[in-house]
C-alpha cells in the first residue's frame, strides 16, 4: 500500500489553521478540490507553504475530488492573501475564499468559455471539402488562419459541429488564445501638466513606485490614465483600474472601450451574475484579458502580465470593506504593485490624508493637475449664506431661493446637495461656537437624549447635559444638523413650475434606473436635481450652473475625527459639478458657521491648506494617519453583555506595552444597529508595526476567549478602521 500524503488545505471557516486531508499523490498549491467538513462538503484549496499536522491517517479525511479544470490558483494570489489574513488580522481561509469569485468558493466544477484558437494542420488542409458543400468550404477556408470557437461561429453557425468532427479526425491544432492587435483610436493633445504626470508615471514603468495624481475634478485624469494604459497595452501588459461601485458607469466604460477597441476589458462589480464574475476573473487569470476595471474586489483578481495599478478617487470610503475580511482596496493595491514590481497611480481631486502623509514621508510622488482640461471650464464661484440671522422656510433660505428661481427663468439645470449623513449629534453653542468635547481625548462627546448625557464614543467618558454653555453661559445649546425630510415638498410649493428629479439609493442601484437619469438629464428635461452623497460623485451631468449645499453643518463638528475631511472632499466634488461645461458655476452653502475654517478654505478651493491644517490636528491628537488604530468591536442583544466581553479582553491584556494605548469599552457611534448594541475597545500606536505584532500575538487567546463567550455574542477586528 502507498503511504498517503499529508495535504494542507484552506477552507472558508473561521478559525485560523488549515486542515489536514490525505491523498494518494502530492497537489500543487493552489490546487481546489473538494473535502467533507463536519457533515458538509466543502471546497477547500491546497497550500503546501503550510506544514500538514502529523496527525494519524486514521484521524484524517481523504480529500473526495480534485477540482482541476483549471490551473491551480497563482502563487501571487496565494500570497497576497497570506499579507492580507495576517495584516487584517482575519482568519486565512476566509481572506481566501473572499478574495476568490463566489463560483470558485463552491465544491463543484466550474464550466468556462472556450477561449483556445484552432487552425487546420496539413492534414486537415489536405482533406478539402467538395465545392459544392459550400458551408463546409467556407468554414475550411476560414480555419486556414487560427480561430476562436466564437469567431467562428459568426462564419456559420454549424461551426460547432463541423469543428467537432474535424478535431475528431484529427485536422485541427489547439493552439491557445491569441490577442486581436492592439487598436488605440486618437487620443487628446495632452496639456503641460497631464504631459509631465505621463511622463513621470511612464519612466517608471516595469519597477515599482507609488504615485498621486491630484487633479480637480475635470482635470484630465482619466485621459492621463487612457494614455498610460496604452504604453502598458503596447508592452504586451495588462492593467488593473479600481474604482467606487457607484463612478463604474457605461460612460466610463464606454470611454475604455473606445479608445482601446480591440481589447479585451473585463468589467468587475457587483452587478454580475456568479458566471460572468467567474469568467472575466479567469480570462484576466489566463491573461486573455487586457484590462481590468473595477470595484474593491477586483483588487484580488490574479494577472500574470501586470504592468500598470491605478485607483480612482482613492479617497473613496467605499475601498473599506466593512465587514468579514475588512480590507482596503486602495492599500491592497498598492502592496499589490509593489509585489509585481510596477507602479501604482492614485488619483483623485481630494487625497486622503494617509496618501497626503505617504507623499509628505516621500513614500509616493505627488502629480498636479491644477486646471480644468477644457480650455473654458472656470471653477466655479462658492459663497456662503449665514443662516442665523435668516429666516428659512422648510429649511431653506431666501438667497437660495432667488438663485434656483433665478435659474430656472433662465432654463439652467440645479443641484440641491441635502448632506444627510447620520452624524451623531455633537451639542454646541449657538452663541460661541462651544461644542461639547471630551476632556480625555480630543474627540466630541455625543449626545444620548434618552440618558440626558454626553458620551464619548473613544474613552467611554459621560456627564450630564449641561443646561447652558460651560464657555460662555448661553443657554441655547442645541445639537449640530437639521432635518432634510420636508425638502422636495417645500421645493415643490416653492417653485411650482420646476421640473425636480430625485436621485436616491433606489435609483442608483442599477444600472437601467441610472441611464433613465442620464438620459432624462442630458435631454434637458430636468430643472432641479435633488439628492445626497451620491451626487456627489464624479458623475458629468452636463451644464449644470447652480450647486446649493444643504445640512452640512453636522460634519464641522462631527465625533467622528474623519468627519471633516470626508465633509471638505464631498462639498469640493460636489462643487465640481458646476461650471462643467461653458458655463461658469456658483456654489451655494446654507450655513450657521460662515466663519469655520473648512468652508473658509471651501470658499477659496483651498484644498492644500485645508488638509494642511486637518494632518497637523491629527498628529497633535495622534489620530491617523500620524498613528495606528485597530478597533475590537462586539455586539449583542443587551449592552452589558458586548460590554463583559470587552472588558474581559481588557484583562487579558493587562498592562500594554508602550507605546500602545486602549481606550473603551465604549459604545461604537452608530449605538445600536438592527436590534443590537454595540461596544469596542480602540487599539492605539504612534507605529503599526508594533501595535499589529502585539495583537498577533494575542489572538490565540482573545480565540479561546471568545470560544466561551454566550452565544449571542458577535466580534471582528478592524484594522485601519475608517468608521469609529
Ligand atoms: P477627470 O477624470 O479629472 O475628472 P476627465 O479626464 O474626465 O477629467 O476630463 C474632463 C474633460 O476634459 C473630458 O471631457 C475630457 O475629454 C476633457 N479633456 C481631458 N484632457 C483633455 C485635453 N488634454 N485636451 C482637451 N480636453 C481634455
Ligand atoms: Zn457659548
Ligand atoms: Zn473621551
Amino acid at each position: 500500500m502507498t503511504a498517503m500524503q499529508h495535504i494542507s488545505v484552506w477552507l472558508d471557516v473561521p478559525l485560523r489553521g488549515a486542515f489536514t486531508y490525505l491523498h494518494p499523490q502530492p497537489l500543487p498549491s493552489g490546487q481546489r478540490v473538494r473535502v467533507a467538513f463536519g457533515n458538509r462538503e466543502l471546497c477547500g484549496v491546497v497550500d503546501n507553504s503550510v506544514p500538514p499536522q502529523a496527525l494519524d491517517e486514521a484521524r484524517c479525511k481523504p480529500i473526495l475530488a480534485v477540482l482541476n479544470e483549471l490551473p491551480p490558483l497563482p502563487e501571487a494570489l496565494l500570497q497576497q492573501v497570506r499579507f492580507a489574513a495576517r495584516y487584517y488580522l482575519h482568519p486565512q481561509g476566509q481572506a481566501l475564499f473572499t478574495a476568490l469569485p463566489t463560483a470558485l468558493r463552491e465544491p463543484r466544477a466550474v464550466t468556462l468559455a472556450d477561449r483556445q484558437s484552432y487552425r487546420l494542420n496539413a492534414a486537415g488542409l489536405d482533406a478539402e471539402p467538395s465545392a459544392r458543400s459550400t458551408v463546409q468550404r467556407q468554414l475550411w477556408q476560414a480555419l486556414q488562419q487560427p480561430q476562436s470557437r466564437d469567431a467562428l461561429r459568426r462564419v456559420h453557425p454549424q461551426a460547432t459541429a463541423f469543428l467537432k468532427q474535424r478535431l475528431a479526425a484529427g485536422h485541427i491544432d489547439i493552439l491557445p488564445w491569441q490577442a486581436p492587435p492592439l487598436q488605440i483610436a486618437a487620443a487628446l493633445t495632452l496639456n503641460d501638466e497631464q504631459q509631465a504626470a505621463l511622463d513621470a508615471v511612464a519612466a517608471n514603468l516595469g519597477r515599482f513606485g507609488a504615485f498621486l495624481l491630484h487633479g480637480i475634478t475635470g482635470s484630465g485624469k482619466t485621459e492621463v490614465y487612457l494614455q498610460l494604459i496604452a504604453r502598458v497595452l503596447a508592452a504586451g501588459q495588462q492593467a488593473l483600474v479600481i474604482i467606487p461601485e457607484i463612478n463604474l458607469t457605461p460612460q466610463l466604460i464606454e470611454r475604455f472601450a473606445q479608445r482601446f477597441p480591440a481589447s479585451h476589458i473585463v468589467c468587475l462589480h457587483s452587478g454580475l451574475s456568479d458566471g460572468e464574475r467567474l469568467q472575466g476573473w479567469v480570462d484576466a487569470w489566463q491573461g486573455v484579458a487586457d484590462i481590468v476595471i473595477g470595484t474593491r474586489l477586483a483588487v484580488f483578481t490574479p494577472l500574470p502580465r501586470a504592468g500598470l495599478v491605478i485607483v480612482d478617487e482613492e479617497h473613496d470610503g467605499s475601498f473599506k470593506q466593512q465587514d468579514g475580511l475588512r480590507y482596503h482596496a486602495r492599500d491592497l493595491a498598492v502592496w499589490r504593485a509593489n509585489q509585481a514590481q510596477v507602479p501604482v497611480l492614485l488619483g483623485s481631486a481630494t487625497p486622503s490624508l494617509e496618501t497626503l502623509a505617504n507623499v509628505e514621508a516621500g513614500r509616493y510622488r505627488k502629480l498636479l493637475l491644477s486646471a480644468r482640461a477644457h480650455g473654458s471650464a472656470r471653477l466655479p464661484r462658492i459663497g456662503l449664506v449665514d443662516t442665523r440671522r435668516l429666516k428659512l422656510v422648510d429649511g431653506l433660505s431666501e438667497p437660495v431661493i432667488a438663485a434656483l428661481q433665478q435659474r430656472l427663468e433662465r432654463r439652467e439645470m440645479s443641484l440641491l446637495f441635502i448632506n444627510r449623513r447620520g452624524y451623531s449629534p455633537v451639542l454646541a453653542c449657538t452663541a460661541c461656537g462651544w461644542t461639547s468635547a471630551c476632556k480625555h481625548c480630543s474627540a466630541r462627546m455625543v449626545l444620548h437624549l434618552s440618558a440626558r448625557q454626553l458620551r464619548c464614543h473613544h474613552c467611554g467618558a459621560q456627564q450630564r447635559v449641561p443646561l447652558q454653555c460651560p464657555a460662555c453661559g448661553n443657554p441655547d445649546v442645541q445639537p449640530l444638523g437639521e432635518g432634510t425630510q420636508r425638502l422636495e415638498e417645500a421645493l415643490r410649493r416653492l417653485l411650482p413650475e420646476a421640473r425636480i428629479l430625485r436621485i436616491d439609493r433606489d435609483s442608483t442601484s442599477h444600472k437601467a434606473a441610472w441611464d433613465a437619469v442620464y438620459q432624462r438629464v442630458h435631454a434637458g428635461e430636468v430643472d432641479i436635481l435633488l439628492g445626497t452623497q451620491m451626487l456627489a460623485k464624479g458623475h458629468d451631468f452636463g451644464a449644470l450652473s447652480l450647486v446649493v449645499v444643504l445640512g452640512s453643518d453636522g460634519g464641522l463638528y462631527s465625533a467622528d475625527y474623519r468627519a471633516s475631511e470626508r465633509l471638505f472632499a464631498q462639498l469640493l466634488q460636489v462643487s465640481g459639478r458646476a461650471g462643467r461645461a461653458e458655463l461658469a458655476g456658483d456654489v451655494i452653502v446654507q450655513t450657521n458657521w460662515p466663519e469655520h475654517p473648512l468652508y473658509l478654505a471651501l470658499t477659496r478651493h483651498d484644498f492644500d491648506g485645508f488638509a494642511a491644517s486637518q494632518l497637523q490636528e491629527r498628529r497633535e491628537a495622534g489620530f491617523p494617519p500620524a498613528a495606528s488604530q485597530v478597533i475590537l468591536r462586539a455586539d449583542a442583544p443587551q449592552y452589558h453583555e458586548a460590554e463583559a466581553f470587552l472588558q474581559q479582553v481588557l484583562a487579558l491584556c493587562g498592562e500594554l506595552p508602550s507605546p500602545l494605548f486602549v481606550f473603551g469599552p465604549a459604545p461604537a457611534l452608530m449605538a445600536r444597529l438592527a436590534g443590537r448594541e454595540r461596544a469596542q475597545l480602540t487599539f492605539e500606536a504612534p507605529q503599526r508595526a508594533a501595535l499589529h505584532a502585539w495583537l498577533r500575538a494575542l489572538l490565540p487567546q482573545l480565540d479561546a476567549l471568545a470560544r466561551k463567550a454566550p452565544r449571542q455574542l458577535r466580534w471582528s477586528l478592524d484594522v485601519d478602521p475608517q468608521e469609529i
